[in-house]
């Protein structure tokens, strides 16, 4: 089922080192206009993954396609923006001078909304950049790479260094970015609890492989978390037919997290995960299942993981 035009597809995706994989067999797509949220322990595959995706790297296996086109060519340039972590910049240059660079190298590019990003954290524009703080700087990155007016943003820990208000009025951004002119994000981050009312859409990374992927509603409507008292030192038999993301054991109480394959009615209360309980349930259990819902999935997914060089 495909849930309208992809921004992003990645089929059978691989990046190996002399050290060994940092991606391997990656497949999935992101819809267009969607806010999705890249999730993964350190070293789980994010940072090679949105390089691959702004043409930084170039991938040993597999393809990648932004609408439709590879990373390199000149169209998925133009509409692509990228803030990698280290957000590089001319220390030399005053902010001023920064977007003018950015005006000056971006057809498309919007000064409104670059200065605003930058007057909203009261930034001096005849400041040079590397007297800024961390925050600062990355304030004027992220208004370089919106001024852009990018049909995909990709961040890469966007919001490490930016102080709780930042954050929250540089989120809001976002939405807004998405809402009036229909860009798609991909975001990492460790902040989960940021992610809840932001993103509408996940892909969680461990080991270099997709565990989880898909609209956000979707995925927690098919997770359940249930709580009861443990039979003998375990998970009570019934609970084991479905699909078990992770349990954990409390005293006298068990907690887990399922996938139910039926009706999970027993002697049990269950509830529906908030969206940082499941996170942190695949975050904690690498070998769980993975889950890669319809609208994430790309047409050969099946061909792809079965095809890609072990
Ligand atoms: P973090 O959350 O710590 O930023 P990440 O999910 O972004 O981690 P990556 O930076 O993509 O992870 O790294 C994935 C794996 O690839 C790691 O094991 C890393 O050591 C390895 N790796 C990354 N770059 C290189 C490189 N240039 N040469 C060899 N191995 C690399």
């Amino acid at each position: 089922m495909y849930a309208g035009e992809s921004a992003l597809e990645a089929h059978g995706l691989g990046m190996r080192y002399r050290r060994g994989w940092a991606l391997k067999d990656c497949s999935f797509r992101l819809p267009a206009g969607r806010i999705c949220g890249l999730v993964g322990p350190n070293g789980a595959g994010k940072t090679t993954l949105l390089s691959i995706m702004a043409h930084v790297l170039e991938p040993t296996h597999g393809s990648i396609s932004l609408f439709g086109e590879a990373p390199g060519s000149a169209d998925s340039g133009q509409r692509t923006a990228f803030l990698a972590q280290e957000k590089p910049l001319f220390r030399r240059f005053t902010v001023a001078e920064t977007l003018r660079l950015g005006q000056e190298l971006n057809p498309g590019w919007d000064q409104h909304a670059a200065e605003n990003i930058v007057r909203a954290g009261n930034v001096p524009f005849d400041a040079k950049i590397g007297t800024l703080s961390g925050g600062q700087h990355t304030r004027v990155a992220l208004a370089v790479a919106l001024g852009k007016r990018p049909d995909v943003l990709l961040l890469d820990e966007p919001m490490s260094d930016l102080d709780p208000l930042a954050r929250q009025e540089l989120m809001g951004t976002l939405l807004a970015e998405t809402a009036e002119h229909g860009t798609t994000v991909l975001m990492s981050t460790h902040a989960l609890a940021e992610l809840e009312n932001v993103c509408d859409y996940l892909v969680v990374l461990s080991g270099g492989g997709v565990r989880l992927a898909g609209d956000v509603d979707e995925l927690l409507s098919v997770h359940t978390m249930v709580t009861g008292a443990k039979d003998g030192e375990g998970l009570p038999a019934s609970l084991t037919h479905h699909s078990l993301v992770e349990s954990r054991i409390s005293g006298r109480q068990f907690t887990a997290l399922i996938r139910p394959d039926g009706p999970a009615t027993g002697p049990w209360e269950t509830d529906s995960p908030s969206t940082e309980e499941l996170l942190l349930a695949y975050l904690r259990s690498p070998d769980a299942p993975p889950l890669i819902t319809p609208t994430a999935q790309v047409q050969d997914q099946a061909y792809n993981t079965r095809t890609v060089a072990a």
